[in-house]
């Protein structure tokens, strides 16, 4: 009778009604020996969303923090010395992870709004002479503050250097809505999750892995970290046969392989093209709202995926937030760690179009003039409105 809850969270996303259906089946046989044809097929094809023809993927069933922890633990030991920077509650995580694995981590904090620093990892990189930096790591997309990172860039200051370190990549919201390249870039380990990209419940921690981060797991043999749930070996060799070492989550596999046939139909490239599009618009809108401004410092760091918007001086965001959900029946993100109160964020990555952000916008600008803040009611809809109008979708396509 209400209509539903509008979700404009950073995931996760909106789940395509066709995706949905592919997931309302009946139990299935996961020993069946039609099932590997199926598995393979899958993973295959996600190699295609990730852009690498070597190498391997892997699918966990946990969250993107699980392939987190199993890119390390499987590639490389306690005690090995890391690069890592650190600007939002995201990055923030990771390195927690890998200091609570009994990693080694030279960390470079940065200004929140800013992303990696990747001059000050040329300056690392090239200062250790003798390679003791065994892996660099770079959020592509922080979805706390709404900062994307220049993941190539990384790869040129690891080549300028001659330096052997694995680049691991946190790809959660960035892989399958910008522009992501696992072997362009050289990216030996990237990370994502079914719940964002992928447009998928939570559920599937999805994990690159080059030659060299495979090559580093078999060096490593029985040293190296603990690992059991989370172990390439006892995938690989299951993977292998098509099948999975323990219960798989076939309901979400049957949804990620109706999405990725939507991804493949549309093509990575629109996926990406239409992921600016729509944060164009939404940027749009928070310009025209006097005193509001992205928390990401400038446009080279804006992300494609999400916004997180400073609210006005004296407006809590919490009110924002919590008007905009109980009284608009609208989900934004909420500001995580030190943006609690100051920002709110705007999802714009997944099963999105125009016309569903300008409901977004428009929820938010009610919501903040609710909570007291002097913008012009409609301002932020209007220049939205604007920009889609002065700019067309590149294709017609499902996703
Ligand atoms: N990395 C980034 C950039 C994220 O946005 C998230 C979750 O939002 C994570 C890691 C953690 O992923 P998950 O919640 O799927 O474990």
């Amino acid at each position: 009778m209400n209509g539903f809850q509008h979700l404009y969270i950073p995931g996760p996303t909106n789940v395509p009604e066709p995706v949905r259906q592919a997931m309302n089946l009946p139990m299935e046989d996961m020993r069946a020996p039609d099932f590997p044809d199926f598995v393979q097929g899958l993973l295959t094809d996600l190699k295609k969303a990730y852009r690498m023809e070597t190498g391997r993927i892997f699918v966990f069933p946990s969250s993107g923090t699980g392939a987190w922890e199993s890119a390390i633990q499987n590639t490389l030991q306690a005690g090995d010395k890391v690069l890592m920077s650190r600007f939002g509650q995201f990055s923030l995580l990771w390195v927690d992870m890998a200091e609570r694995l009994g990693l080694d981590v030279e960390l470079i904090d940065v200004e929140w709004g800013k992303g990696v620093p990747i001059e000050d990892y040329a300056t690392h990189l090239a200062d250790d002479k003798e390679h003791k930096i065994k892996a660099v790591f770079a959020t592509q997309n922080e979805t706390a503050t709404g900062v994307t990172s220049d993941i190539e860039g990384v790869r040129k200051a690891l080549d300028a250097a001659d330096h052997p370190a694995m680049l691991f990549v946190d790809g959660v919201s960035s892989i399958a809505s910008i522009e992501f390249e696992m072997d362009k870039w050289g990216v030996d380990l990237a990370v994502s999750g079914s719940q964002k990209g992928f447009m998928l419940p939570a559920g599937l921690g999805i994990l690159g892995a080059s030659e060299k981060a495979l090559a580093a797991n078999k060096a490593l043999a029985d040293a190296g970290m603990a690992r059991c749930y989370f172990s390439f070996e006892d995938m690989i060799k299951l993977n292998d046969t098509g099948y999975f070492p323990y219960t798989p989550a076939t309901q979400l596999l049957r949804g990620l392989r109706c999405s990725l046939d939507m991804m493949l139909e549309t093509g990575m490239e629109s996926i990406w093209a239409r992921h600016k599009r729509l944060a164009e618009g939404v940027r749009a809108a928070v310009d025209a709202w006097d005193g509001c401004e992205l928390v990401a410092r400038g446009p080279e760091w804006h992300s494609d995926t999400v916004s997180a918007i400073y609210a006005p001086e004296g407006v809590d965001a919490r009110d924002v937030i919590s008007t905009a959900y109980y009284k608009y029946q609208t989900s934004l993100g909420t500001g995580l760690n030190k943006l609690m109160g100051k920002a709110f964020r705007i999802g714009h990555l997944g099963s999105l179009n125009p016309v569903m952000l300008c409901g977004a916008i428009s929820a938010a600008e009610m919501a903040l003039v609710d909570a007291g803040a002097k913008i012009e009611p409609g301002s932020g809809v209007a220049a939205a409105q604007a920009q889609f109008r002065a700019t067309t979708p590149n294709v017609n396509a499902p996703v």
